[in-house]
């Protein structure tokens, strides 16, 4: 460990050990541990930082687990909408949006993709215009994870018609709680319903929440997708000393942030477990089956180092680049090796779900969850466009409407 690191290691141990107190309601613990700067280490000191390395975020998260202590909330907004107000909300956006991210008052979602806007993100249609100190919205999004329990989006939006398609378009952190948003959840077919239909109807966003300039929309966009592809999967924190009410609050908050993501796992191909099931059912000595293991199991720890070398370019404070493209299309790969191989092993056995079946119907949710990993936060078609562009230097994609204003553009209308 660096110098820096230990220093940082002493001095935060040294501050927990004088402030964590495991009966504080959780807001105050939380409150207490922003206003400290410890809540997010690498952040600016201006905006509830300390301005130290990434590093340190992995050692104060390391203290924090090791005194029982309780850290910052998951999800959308620490994982993608905080990144993206730091590197382009203004001074007095960050100070008023980052501060309640980090202390859990504010849950966020994702408001991009529309049933006609995708892959092709920047055809977007879902409108803003200006009205005196606020924007009004209209529209609809589509797939719009944890949406249902947000109090505020990230969320893109057409304010200009008359500019090409990637230049009219501006972000927003709108608020979800009020008259003109309606969220209905979509039931998908493993039977979660974790994301939904955002329906706006003349929705009103202050202006004081756009992030960036007007037209700056898929700049800032591009910074939140770099961050989602890089993302590391979505982890449930784990509580290691579950005793004392701030622990307890923190749980229950888990427990209902988490339940959207209960199939995540799934999602993954739980490649963890075809050792296991193959031994269960009794088919590990198969060649065949055998083959298909060695070559998941090798995947994985492929992916394990390539996640190691992201996770080492965070820490030494790197960007994310297109070789978060390369991670995902990597996780897909896995994903449906893994199904392959469970299909494989459980044979008929694989379809049953529930808790009495095979593997207690773990095997049944990977075969009907796994198609979504190709598929979130951009498919693996257009991860291949990416590395194709952007390492490999090819030639872009041939366009017919990239250069000409977005009004004229022939699409479907609603
Ligand atoms: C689990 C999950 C969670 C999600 N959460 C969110 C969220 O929180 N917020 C949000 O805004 N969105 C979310 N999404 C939506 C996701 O970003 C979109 O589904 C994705 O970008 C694909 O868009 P689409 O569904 O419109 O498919 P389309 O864009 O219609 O694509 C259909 C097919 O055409 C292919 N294709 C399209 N364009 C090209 C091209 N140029 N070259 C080659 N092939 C192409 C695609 O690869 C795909 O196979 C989520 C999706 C999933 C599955």
């Amino acid at each position: 460990m660096t110098a820096i690191g230990l220093d940082v290691r002493a001095e935060v141990r040294t501050w927990i050990g004088a402030n964590w107190d495991p009966d504080r309601p959780l807001l105050e613990w939380r409150t207490l541990l922003a206003d400290s700067g410890w809540a997010a280490p690498s952040w600016p000191v201006e905006c509830f930082g300390r301005g130290l390395s990434p590093e340190a975020d992995a050692i104060v998260a390391d203290e924090l687990s090791q005194a029982g202590a309780v850290g910052v909330p998951v999800g959308v907004g620490i994982g993608l909408a905080a990144p993206t107000l730091l590197a382009h909300g203004s001074p007095e956006l960050k100070a008023r949006l980052l501060r309640r991210i980090l202390t859990g008052e504010d849950m966020w979602c994702q408001l991009f993709s529309e049933p006609g806007s995708g892959s092709d993100l920047a055809g977007l249609t879902t409108r803003a215009d200006r009205d005196g100190d606020e924007w009004i919205v209209s529209g609809q999004k589509v797939w719009n994870t944890s949406a249902h329990h947000a109090e505020l989006g990230l969320l893109l939006a057409r304010t200009n018609w008359d500019a090409t398609k990637h230049e009219g378009i501006t972000c927003f952190a709108i608020p979800m709680q009020q008259p003109g948003v309606e969220v209905r959840p979509l039931r998908q077919m493993n039977g979660h319903a974790s994301f939904n239909e955002v329906f706006f109807d003349d929705a009103r966003v202050p202006a004081a929440n756009m992030i960036g300039e007007p037209g700056d929309g898929w700049r800032v966009a591009v910074t939140t997708l770099m961050y989602e592809r890089r993302g590391a999967a979505l982890q449930r924190p784990r509580f290691t000393a579950p005793d004392g009410r701030t622990v307890r609050e923190a749980i229950a908050e888990a427990d209902e942030y988490f339940a959207t993501y209960s199939w995540y796992p799934q999602r993954a191909g739980r490649a963890d477990l075809v050792i296991d099931a193959a031994r269960a059912i009794g088919v590990a000595g198969d060649p065949l089956v055998r083959q298909k293991i060695a070559s998941v199991v090798s995947l994985q720890r492929v992916n394990q180092w390539t996640a190691a070398r992201a996770a080492a370019a965070r820490t030494l404070g790197r960007p994310p680049g297109p070789e978060g493209s390369l991670a995902k299309l990597a996780a897909s790969n896995l994903a449906r090796a893994a199904y392959d191989t469970h299909a494989s092993i459980a044979s008929a056995q694989g379809m049953l779900s529930g808790p009495d079946s095979f593997l207690d119907g773990v095997v049944a949710e990977v075969l009907v969850s796994v198609p979504a990993v190709s598929i979130a936060g951009g498919t693996d078609e257009i991860q291949r466009n990416i590395i194709g562009e952007r390492v490999l230097g090819l030639p872009k994609e041939p366009s017919v409407d990239r250069d000409v204003a977005f009004r004229t553009i022939a699409r479907n209308t609603r």
